[in-house]
């Protein structure tokens, strides 16, 4: 008798973790139930993946979608459905929101809202403050937990931890990998009498200049390897700490953003003015060139978009008053396949640093691979489609996008979340089905 599953993708290009290969895959109850699958296998499902390359599942480690905040600007609905509309089917999602995801309690808020409203599956990171070191070790192995994050500069609120005595008890408090934002507070704090409102808006990255980053950096290797606490440095953005990092692969792993292996300075301020501006700042070329250098060399481990929306009337403010952070996790995989169809990074490689990397770093359970046994987790492209990237396409409540206007080559065309098809062609289909991503405790 035929086999038959729940649904067959048939005769794409899939990338699999020890090459592409055209085949077709076979899916029941969610996972990926065989490679290979022959013309006489029937299923309930069936989709015609021909001329299209079919990967795993890809992942945004890095999102802030504001919810419980500002509805207006982002809401785990509006940046889910953005996420599965740019070929994302699982995300990250950022504590800082409005209250805070710093307790037991809130967690506990956010792990069942999110399995009501969620059109990807999520990880949580759980803030880690001056006031909940204590509760740390157990809030990181909590349902759905990726890791705690910490602020070690940039001023979120209380959620920042910036001294050296704290973070040693913060790295002390547990033992899953903690994810940094690193630029160096007290530089930040003293460099910024040097500039008033109104200035340029490259004056972002003068004020929060390398050194900064690189300080705050060099603070939390000596830490880390003090404490010998695994250490994932977010949105890595200078030469000198892609260098740095190369001797701190016992403690240490990386993510770079697409924001810096796109745009640079001047010109993005020029350009785009406050909706340029993010932290760490976007910089010139000499850091441009340096992340695509660790990019293929493999020092970086993951790249994010960092997707953190703020409305428009804010973002038209004068520096500095215009808040950091940008959209992303829309244009996340189009500007990336458009970075493979220029020739910067293989397609496997893409793959590696947006599906295996986080899956890797993370200690993701059931994602990561397109193999046997993993979730049915599939983002189908088509590498050959054209397309403009327009501000209209944004799903995101504040309506913009700081690639408006970018002309891409090669597109997400299809999004299937364990063996659910949940985007075809632009279209949203059916029900909000995510659940909250499992981690290796
Ligand atoms: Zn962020």
């Amino acid at each position: 008798m035929a086999a038959h599953f729940d649904l067959i993708v048939r005769g794409g290009t899939c990338v699999l973790p020890w090459g592409m290969e055209q085949t077709s895959v076979g899916v029941r109850e969610g996972r990926i139930a065989a490679l290979g699958v022959g013309p006489e296998a029937t299923a309930e499902e069936t989709i015609d993946a021909s001329g299209l390359h079919v990967l795993p599942g890809l992942i945004d480690p890095h999102v802030h979608l504001r919810d419980p905040g500002n509805a207006a600007v982002e809401t785990v609905p509006t940046g889910t459905k953005g996420a599965i509309l740019g070929g994302i089917t699982a995300v990250f999602d950022m504590p800082n929101t409005t209250p805070s995801i710093v307790d037991a309690q809130t967690l506990a808020w956010k792990q069942g809202y999110v399995e009501q409203a969620a059109w990807c599956d999520m990880g949580l990171y759980v803030g880690g403050t001056k006031t909940n070191i204590a509760a740390l070790a157990g809030l990181e192995l909590g349902r759905g937990v990726c890791g705690v994050k910490v602020f070690a500069g940039s001023s979120t609120g209380d959620l920042m931890v910036e001294d050296d005595e704290n973070l040693e008890k913060v790295m002390r408090s547990g033992r899953r990998r903690i994810a940094y934002h690193s630029e160096d507070e007290y530089r930040l704090q003293a460099r910024k009498p040097m500039f008033k409102s109104g200035d340029p808006y490259a004056s972002h990255a003068v004020w929060r200049d390398e050194e900064a980053a690189f300080l705050g950096t060099r603070r939390l290797m000596a830490l880390a390897r003090k404490t010998g606490r695994a250490a994932h440095i977010l949105h890595v953005s200078t030469e000198e700490e892609l260098v740095y990092l190369r001797d701190f692969r016992d403690v240490a792993t990386m993510e770079v953003l697409v924001n810096h292996l796109t745009q640079m300075a001047p010109d993005v301020y020029d350009r785009l003015k406050g909706f340029g501006v993010m932290n760490p700042p976007i910089r010139g070329r000499r850091h441009y060139e340096a992340s695509w250098a660790a990019v293929r060399d493999g020092t970086v481990d993951t790249v994010g978009s960092d997707h953190a929306p703020h409305p428009r009337a804010a973002k038209e403010k004068p520096w500095p008053e215009c808040p950091a952070g940008l959209t992303g996790v829309q244009t996340l995989v189009p500007v990336m396949l458009d970075h493979v169809n220029a020739g910067r990074l293989s397609l496997a490689r893409m793959v590696d640093l947006l599906c295996a990397g986080p899956a890797r770093v993370y200690g993701v359970v059931g994602k990561g691979r397109l193999a046997a046994g993993y979730d049915a987790d599939f983002t189908l492209v088509d590498m050959k489609k054209r397309r403009r990237i327009e501000d209209s396409w944004i799903v995101s409540p504040c309506g913009w996008t700081p690639f408006a206007g970018m002309d891409i080559t090669g597109w997400p065309v299809g999004t299937i979340v364990r063996g659910r098809a949940v985007m075809r062609e632009d279209e949203v289909i059916g029900e909000p089905i995510g659940k909250l991503v499992k981690f290796a405790g």
